[in-house]
């Protein structure tokens, strides 16, 4: 694909760049990419992608523009209002560059429809609030071999991998279940504004890169950004062998959709609460008896930070590892926020453990309150 006159003049920021240069223009001008999402994340993303050259952008969404989307999602206007976001993003993208081709899906992906949509896009980028979305794009880029570049928000905080078929870990490898902490949607939980900012524009430079085969791309790394501390934190992360869609023996070999929600949290009378101080005073070293504390965080969570003898049983392995329990001592369970220990706890119960305790909170609360020099991931 070579470039046109009027191409040249606007992508002469690019044509001066070496790594760059004319044959990475053409490589974008040839890409098709689709952005999943037109909200705070796939706002900045498209735009940049848009304004770089990607020859095929497609921009899905099923919802419409609301005016509390506007403190973050730079894609729309007030006079956008009501609009589905995909076609009111596509009109702005389009003005934006009209040497590139938009598309616009207002669909909802699911397992039905998913495959058909990816199949017309080398390259995706994840920026749904939705958990379900979120799966459904890892495993579908998974089977169909597409990198995928993933991003998530939350109140001050963001997080962005790469996956590239055969060289790294995928989404699913990284959190087998939903993590707790990063799951509320920004309705629940409030967003700064700025801050998918930040995470959108890091997605679109992962698929320049990836397009244009510059640089090293987020493989085996996930970022994370602290706006409060302005602070990127990067974790090493690995394939997991079991993983049930990129693994050894995958489980996962068509999309689905989700399973129905787990078992509500109504169900967990019996669970002992324990706030940080309780914890503490139970870890006392002048205490009779301390507990076993089991920490079902992923390892890369707990490797970053825990609890002096913790044990380390991630939550997504609890089911296969129940045996592992101690039946006694009323062991306590610990995760993030305290949303994954809680569900360790109910399973534990129905395990036939006596007494299972939750610290209330999880390691955040314990950080807070306790001890501020604790890392949490
Ligand atoms: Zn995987």
């Amino acid at each position: 694909m070579t470039l046109s006159a009027s191409e040249r003049a606007r992508y002469q920021r690019h044509l001066a760049l070496p790594e760059i240069g004319a044959a990475g223009q053409e490589k974008l001008k040839a890409a098709r990419v689709l952005v999943v999402g037109a909200g705070g994340l796939g706002s900045p993303a498209a735009l940049y992608l848009a304004a770089a050259g990607c020859g095929t952008l497609g921009l899905l969404d099923c919802d419409r523009v609301e005016v509390s989307n506007l403190q973050r999602q730079v894609l729309f206007d007030t006079a956008g209002l009501e609009r589905p976001k995909a076609e009111a993003g596509r009109e702005r993208l389009a003005s934006l560059n009209p040497e590139i081709r938009v598309v616009a899906h207002v669909v909802e992906l699911k397992a039905a429809n998913v495959r058909a949509v990816l199949a017309d896009y080398d390259l995706v980028l994840d920026g749904s609030d939705r958990l379900a979305t979120r799966y459904l794009v890892n495993d579908t880029c998974v089977i169909l071999k597409r990198p995928l570049v993933s991003a998530a928000i939350y109140r001050f905080e963001g997080q962005v991998m790469t996956y590239v078929p055969e060289r790294g870990p995928c989404y699913r490898c990284v959190f087998p279940q939903a993590a707790d902490g990063m799951v509320a949607n920004c309705a629940e939980a409030g967003v700064l504004g700025v801050l998918p900012g930040v995470l959108g524009t890091l997605q679109a430079t992962e698929a320049i890169k990836l397009i244009t085969g510059v640089g090293t791309p987020l493989l085996g790394r996930l970022l994370t950004y602290d706006a409060l501390e302005l602070r990127f934190t990067e974790f090493r992360v690995q394939r997991r062998r079991d993983c049930a869609v990129c693994g050894d023996a995958p489980s996962i070999t068509e999309p689905r959709d989700p399973p129905p929600p787990q078992r509500a949290l109504e169900s967990d009378a019996g669970v002992r609460r324990l706030t940080p101080r309780a914890l503490e005073a139970l870890l006392d070293p002048a205490a009779s008896m301390r507990p076993p504390l089991i920490d079902v965080r992923e390892r890369w969570e707990f490797d970053t930070g825990h609890l002096p003898g913790a044990v380390n049983i991630p939550s997504s392995e609890l089911p296969q590892r129940v045996g592992e329990l101690p039946r006694s001592g009323g062991p306590v369970f610990i995760c993030r926020s305290g949303g994954r220990s809680l569900r360790a706890c109910t399973l534990a119960l129905e395990a036939g453990v006596a007494s299972p305790a939750n610290l209330e909170g999880g390691m955040l609360a314990w950080a807070a309150q306790i001890d501020p020099t604790m890392p949490v991931a």
